[in-house]
């Protein structure tokens, strides 16, 4: 598969180049020059492969350019069990809530949350890649919560790359901090700023754009934007159809059409399942959840994308989803209109803050998206309806899928909703919802019990500087211990 960039001025590109590589040169994004097709009978093939090799099947469809015998080795390091419980993403039917919905289980990994999937992918792919060109890596990063910990989960101890991660110094929840500041690792450099997250986010751009402090200090990112990403978040699409269409007589199997619904932000997750759905996986639609904050939903509903800015931007109870300004997208985008009509409209897009692609709703429908946003209370019923059911917790950002699931779902169709992270990782708003504290699983318990380490610094980039001067890896020197 080669990659072109959606703003139409880059020589097109193989995965490896792509991979550490974040926006194009031309500012735009990489995006898949073409897509193979999938036949079911393809996918007939492997239903019996557990999911690292079913991993190697999928992304191998994006990374043409790593030998076969490489991924499956990258794929097994990152699946495997000392990563992920087998069977990595269990697949759990709850038709006690609604009829024909099901839990797909993203939260199984280190930091109990669907990053790890990919994040995990990117911890085996990226050194491989930087030994192969004699490079190092220093991965700049803000987070509010999530992405910083499975990054740091990911590359922990692996030789070419450091992570230095900002975070907005006390206001994390505790196991989030507790996930990133317990790591002891030498290449792992946590850094609390006295500021609010758009703080952190703001000095990480801010040397990001300083070409030279860029290039002379190795620095890169692992957002969401990275393709490598998107490639390893495909692959639970494919194994999440096979395994709710496993108990099927053979002959129905083929034609057997699910819905997807997925908990949304940055539109990285649910563009991987717009991916594989072009592909030939039978999804008939995507259903996407946003919270209070729904730029997204109201894209899909109206088909006017309005980005808000950061003080426009609700804090929220499932704060992970706190976006008004959604990355990917612009991949989406693109593939609706064509690269002609799309350069015309983003054009646009940068002039007047907006987009107005109300004449495309109808195609949108056409590419699978219908969309739904909750609130609070919504969440709350969620999570009580879930557990009063089943037993089962869920946690508030699951619990955006499961209102939007609940209230989109068709009958004759099952419903599959991607559980995002564990309520063990948000047990306030699972209290709240319950009227009681949930039980603290051993593992957390240990986690919040381990040593912290970190260092605070002011909001300014002086003293992050001297840090990265400090310590970041150079190509002379990839191993430093
Ligand atoms: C990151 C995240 C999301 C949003 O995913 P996107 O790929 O940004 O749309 C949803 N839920 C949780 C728990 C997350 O960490």
């Amino acid at each position: 598969m080669r990659y072109i960039s959606t703003r139409g001025s880059m020589a097109p590109a193989d995965f490896t180049e792509v991979l550490l590589s974040g926006l194009a040169p031309d500012g735009g994004l990489a995006v898949p020059a073409e897509l193979p097709q999938l036949e079911t009978e393809q996918l007939e093939t492997w239903r019996g492969l557990d999911y690292a090799a079913l991993a190697t099947e999928v992304i191998g469809l994006f990374a043409t350019d790593i030998p076969r015998q490489d991924l499956q080795a990258l794929t097994a390091a990152a699946y495997g069990p000392t990563r992920f419980p087998a069977p990595v993403v269990p697949v759990t039917p709850i038709g006690e809530v609604a009829d024909a919905l099901t839990l797909v289980g993203l939260s199984q990994g280190p930091t109990m949350a669907f990053k790890d999937l990919a994040m995990q992918f990117l911890g085996q792919a990226i050194p491989y890649v930087l030994t192969r060109q004699g490079r190092v890596l220093n991965i700049l990063g803000a987070t509010s919560g999530d992405t910083g910990s499975a990054a740091e989960h990911a590359f922990r101890g692996q030789e070419g790359v450091s992570v230095v991660m900002l975070s907005p110094a006390g206001r994390m929840s505790d196991v989030q901090r507790a996930q990133m500041y317990s790591l002891q690792d030498a290449n792992i450099h946590n850094i609390a700023v006295r500021g609010v997250f758009d703080d952190c986010q703001s000095l990480v751009k801010e040397l990001s754009n300083d070409a030279a402090f860029k290039a002379a200090h190795s620095l890169g990112a692992v957002n969401s934007i990275n393709i490598g990403r998107i490639a390893a978040q495909a692959v639970y699409y494919v194994w999440s159809w096979l395994r709710t269409s496993d108990h099927l007589p053979h002959q129905r199997r083929s034609g057997h059409l699910v819905d997807v619904c997925v908990p949304s932000g940055n539109f990285g997750n649910i563009y991987a399942g717009f991916l594989a759905r072009s592909m030939g996986v039978p999804i008939r639609r995507l259903i996407l959840a946003t919270n209070e904050n729904n730029v997204l939903e109201e894209f899909f509903s109206t088909g006017v994308y309005a980005p808000r800015s950061g003080e426009a931007t609700l804090a929220t109870s499932s704060p992970s989803m706190d976006i008004s300004r959604a990355s990917n997208l612009e991949r989406f985008i693109w593939a609706l209109l064509g690269p002609q009509e799309f350069m015309r409209r983003w054009a646009e897009l940068e002039e007047t803050g907006r987009m107005d692609l109300s004449g495309e709703v109808a195609r949108m429908r056409k590419a699978g998206f219908v969309a739904a946003s909750s609130t609070h209370s919504d969440r709350l019923e969620a999570i009580r309806a879930v557990h009063e059911a089943t037993g089962l917790l869920i946690d508030p950002h699951t619990a955006d899928g499961v209102t939007a699931a609940r209230r989109l779902m068709e009958p004759g169709f099952p419903t599959m909703v991607l559980e995002t992270a564990q309520a063990a990782k948000f047990p306030e708003t699972v209290a709240e919802a319950l009227g009681t504290e949930p039980p603290v699983p051993p593992e957390v318990a240990e986690l919040l019990s381990l040593p912290q380490r970190v260092e605070t610094i002011d909001n300014e980039s002086a003293p992050l500087r001297a840090i990265i001067e400090e310590r970041a890896l150079r190509p002379t020197q990839p191993h430093q211990d």
